[in-house]
């Protein structure tokens, strides 16, 4: 029987880590698997982490199960952090294995709701939308949203796509820190996204994996409060796995906003259902890393600050890099590597190019020339910026 089994391609992404791990010159540069990295090139567990776990470790009585959905207090936590009092009331949520788990369980409660929904894509987006979307032989189509040229949001081509939304079609967005392109839209575009959903009726999935790495805790939930404030139905997967550091913990949450107690019963009924029959109760350990953070004032300080450590390290690397290309090139033509927010820019390079950055630099990107901004320091900046003008791009 398993011998009937087809190989599957590997991840791209987790291969490139192969190659860069079997590269053995000094100097390499990974910028490929999306992980934030100090300028060290660690991923530290979070000082709050530390002290949480330490808290756990001391009070926890049991480890008996928890509920389908997960912990309330986790649940409350998660929605104070995400919607602030923008959506109280109307919320469905249960705990999810990561943000993976959160956008397969939102794309499972679509499917039994409807099972032929069309789900409308960011033109690239993250890899895995795609691959469960086809795994699940799920509808969808792409949404232009990376304009090459300026490497910023093909605007106008975006919103008049998703004008062509039919109602009850789920459109996925995401929150802040758009990956694998690093462009997002203004605030003033998020309010014409809204009032483009509003008019054909179609129902947002927000992927918010991100939250703090972009302009801060709060501002970057801000178009995704926004959008709940003016949506009957909106469905939210988010995760804690980059904010919180907790990779391997497998921390996520799926909420689903609804205008009626009703429904919103009904996809708490779903929801838990759905995780029943996934994996039954979603993981605790990670969740209660983050609700005792949240619900404690001086961890919950101690993590924004580390938050914001993080998203200024990015920040000020984005400000290097296209300083040091304003140099090399005498031109701006890099700026928006500082206008880009997240962990992520798209370079717009070629495979050749970016083959080339590789052979030449031993600088390991992702073939559509995504970069992991987190992957540089203040020393690699440079050799980085001579390679981009090097290969041509
Ligand atoms: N959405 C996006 C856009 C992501 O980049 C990621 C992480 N790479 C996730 C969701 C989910 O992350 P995780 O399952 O590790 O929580």
């Amino acid at each position: 029987m398993l011998g009937n089994l087809k190989p599957q391609a590997a991840d791209k992404i987790l291969s490139l880590m192969a190659d860069f791990k079997a590269d053995t010159r000094q100097g390499k540069i990974d910028l490929g698997v999306g992980v934030y990295k100090d300028p060290n090139g660690l991923t530290p567990v979070m000082r709050a982490v530390k002290a949480a776990e330490q808290r756990i470790w001391e009070n926890q009585a049991t480890k008996a199960y928890t509920s389908l959905a997960g912990d309330p207090e986790y649940r409350d936590a998660m929605q104070q952090m995400v919607l602030g009092d923008t959506a109280s009331g109307r919320v469905a949520s249960v705990a999810t294995v990561g943000g993976t788990g959160a956008i397969r369980q939102a794309l499972e409660l679509v499917r039994l709701a409807n099972p032929d929904t069309v789900i409308h894509v960011s033109d690239p987006t993250w890899p895995n939308h795609l691959s469960i979307l086809n795994f699940m032989g799920q509808a969808h189509e792409m949404y232009p949203y990376f304009d090459n040229d300026t490497r910023g949001v093909a605007f106008e081509a975006m919103l008049d796509a998703l004008g062509r939304a039919k109602k009850g079609d789920v459109v996925l967005l995401h929150g802040c820190c758009h990956n694998p392109t690093g462009a997002n839209p203004t605030a003033a575009q998020w309010d014409e996204i809204a009032g483009v959903l509003e008019k054909t009726g179609a129902i947002p999935l927000i992927d918010l994996a991100y939250q703090g790495f972009g302009d801060g805790i709060e501002a970057d939930a801000q178009p995704t409060r926004m959008i709940a404030e003016r949506l009957p139905e909106v469905l939210i997967a988010a995760s804690c796995s980059k904010n919180f550091g907790i990779y391997r913990e497998r921390t996520g949450i799926l909420m689903a906003l609804s205008d009626s107690d009703k429904t919103r019963d009904l996809a708490q009924g779903a929801m838990a259902y759905l995780n029943r029959q996934n994996y039954s109760f979603p993981p605790d350990h990670g969740a209660r890393i983050v609700s005792t953070i949240l619900t404690d004032a001086e961890l919950k300080a101690d993590w924004q600050q580390e938050v914001e450590e993080i998203r200024q390290t990015l920040l000020s690397l984005r400000e290097q890099l296209a300083q040091e290309l304003r140099d090399l090139t005498g031109t701006d033509r890099f700026d928006f590597i500082a206008r880009h927010r997240g962990m992520f820019s798209r370079l717009g390079a070629t495979p050749e190019q970016v083959a080339a950055m590789r052979q030449m630099a031993g600088i390991y990107m992702v073939g559509d020339s995504r970069l992991n901004i987190a992957g540089l320091n203040r020393d690699s900046v440079p050799v980085l910026a001579r390679a981009i003008v090097e290969a041509g791009v």
